[in-house]
């Protein structure tokens, strides 16, 4: 696909020209990009999400590749990738989920081979959104000493792509597979140092991706209880409109709640990470666990009051639902999350343990000191 025709698509699928410059809303200005902050972003997402999970995936993916080249490309890299990254020129896609490296990123198999100038990649990675499109991917594997992060070009030899299976949500993310053999990549063309990828470089993406996904799940959230909301005054059952049953009433506030937490808390994570906060990183969690979580409750709660009418194929309310299963599974699980939030949670305890007993220390010391 050439760069014309990645425009060409990125265009139309994000609704507007205008709309293509929101590719390069995390690039940094000199290299073309918009440079917006974290809050700006997700609530790009979070209105993308609205109409269509899917595109907003494409941002989602395509960010977390601008980020991981300007934070750990070399200078060259940053001068050959941004700009087109930023124009939508090239779309970027991360290749790190294999067949037996899903939510445990360190099982993944594929192999770096090294040679003279550069590495031989041999391996197939899988899920790769927008992946029938982008035309460079960020690809791991694993050399014998190393793990690696490396960007791999669509016309790279060695580099065959083939469609995955369309998945029942997020079904227009243009899923593909990405077989490696004996494919060749020049040492120039990676990212940080190697031994890094795995715990860095991914860790930085997925920050990223979780914050992207929480805003786009706050998204389909609200449009989901928007949806519950309009049933419940237009269908009239039982001598009134669904929404003066009291069971229905507590369905529509369920669903309310979830969506305003996810508001609180994505744009809480939002403002940690673009204010450097100590704790930014168990706010995304948060975030992503909760707005993902508000979805489903909400879709839930939007196809419920439909009826048979939301049993319908390929209606909106059905598609709710199948999408928020989604943000469910990608850019680490629900129950993945629970866990690290655990940790996040038990991390902040101790800190405040340890800060409430400093004090007394101090008074204690200055005592001594006074007298
Ligand atoms: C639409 C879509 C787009 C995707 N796009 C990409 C992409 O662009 N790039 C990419 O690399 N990958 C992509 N993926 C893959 C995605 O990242 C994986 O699906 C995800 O990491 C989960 O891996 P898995 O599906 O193998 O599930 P598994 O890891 O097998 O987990 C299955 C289930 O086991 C449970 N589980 C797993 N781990 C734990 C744990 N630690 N504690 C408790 N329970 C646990 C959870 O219930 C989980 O849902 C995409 C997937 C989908 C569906």
């Amino acid at each position: 696909m050439t760069d014309n025709q990645n425009s060409d698509l990125a265009r139309e699928f994000l609704g507007s020209p205008a709309s293509a410059s929101v590719l390069g809303a995390l690039v940094p200005r000199e290299y073309g990009g918009l440079d917006l902050s974290h809050a700006d972003y997700g609530e790009i997402n979070r209105v993308v999400a609205e109409q269509s999970p899917s595109r907003q995936s494409l941002l989602t993916v395509h960010g977390m590749v601008c980020r991981t080249v300007a934070r750990w490309g070399s200078l060259p890299l940053r001068q050959e990738y941004l700009p087109r990254l930023a124009d939508g020129g090239m779309l970027g896609a991360f290749a790190l989920s294999e067949d037996v490296a899903g939510s445990d990123v360190r099982r993944i198999t594929t192999t770096a081979r090294e040679v003279p100038g550069g590495w031989v990649l041999d391996g197939r990675k899988r899920w790769i959104t927008f992946g029938q499109e982008a035309g460079v991917f960020l690809v791991f594997a694993r050399a014998p000493k190393h793990d690696l992060a490396l960007l791999v070009r669509r016309d790279n030899p060695g580099a065959y792509l083939q469609p995955a299976p369309r998945t029942s949500g997020f079904g227009d993310a243009r899923l593909a597979e990405l077989v490696l053999r004996d494919c060749r990549v020049d040492a120039d063309q990676l990212l940080g140092r190697p031994g890094a990828a795995l715990t860095h470089i991914v860790s930085d993406a997925l920050t990223l991706g979780r914050l992207c996904v929480a805003f786009g799940a706050w998204g389909l959230a609200g449009a989901a209880l928007s949806a519950a909301l309009q049933r419940s005054i237009e269908r009239h059952q039982f001598d009134g409109p669904l929404h003066r049953l009291q069971l229905v009433r507590g369905m529509l506030a369920d669903a309310a709640v979830a969506v305003d937490s996810a508001e609180l808390l994505c744009r809480q994570a939002a403002l940690a990470l673009d204010g450097r906060d100590e704790w930014a990183l168990g706010r995304i969690l948060t975030a992503k666990l909760a707005a993902s979580r508000a979805a489903t409750t909400a879709a839930a709660v939007a196809a419920q009051l439909h009826g048979a009418a939301g049993l319908v194929e390929g209606c909106a309310v059905d598609r709710y639902v199948r999408d928020a299963r989604v943000y469910e599974v990608i850019e680490g699980n629900t129950q993945l999350l629970q866990d690290l939030i655990a940790d996040q949670a038990l991390a902040r305890h101790r800190d405040r343990a340890a800060r409430a007993s400093a004090p007394s220390a101090l008074i204690l010391t200055g005592g001594h000191h006074a007298t």
